[in-house]
């Protein structure tokens, strides 16, 4: 399973299949991270430095977190993919193909000067989360997709 939870600085991504259940993040961030909430991460729930400090401790990895850069990642079902928004301006996008079963992710893409920001992440974070929460299968084509969910 693949979660993002973003607040106005950050978002955080959990990626289930490599939680090791140590619990560092809920010793650490109570209030953040409680393992029989619906939602089990609240990232408005303390202040953005104690989570990323909690997230960079994750000992799996299965926690990690970017800052947001003002950046906006909604999801678009009709247009089938993620953007990513500066204002109102596209920045970045990650597209995909519905078969009914699966969503096959066949691009993903970020504007060269928003490179290396985390932003390709989130948008494939998004869409999978999408897919997951409609029991969709995600079948990723396109390379990044590909390195960021079975790398
Ligand atoms: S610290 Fe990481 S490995 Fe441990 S429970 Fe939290 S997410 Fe899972």
């Amino acid at each position: 399973m693949h979660r993002l939870y973003e607040n106005d600085d950050i978002t955080i991504f959990w990626d289930s299949d490599k939680c090791r259940h140590a619990k560092v993040c809920v010793h650490q961030s109570p209030k953040v991270f409680e393992k029989d909430r619906r939602q089990w991460a609240d990232p408005y729930a303390a202040p953005t430095a104690q989570i990323w400090n909690t997230v960079s401790q994750c000992p799996s990895g299965a926690l990690t977190c970017v800052y947001n850069h003002d950046i906006k990642v909604i999801f678009d079902e009709k247009r089938q993919c993620s953007l990513a928004l500066e204002g109102d301006g596209e920045v970045g996008e990650c597209c995909y193909e519905n078969d009914g079963t699966a969503w096959t992710i066949v691009h993903t893409g970020v504007l060269p000067d928003h490179e290396g920001r985390g932003i390709a992440k989130r948008l494939v974070y998004k869409v999978t989360e999408e897919a997951e929460k409609r029991k969709m299968k995600v079948i990723p084509v396109c390379s990044y997709a590909k390195k960021v969910l079975e790398g």
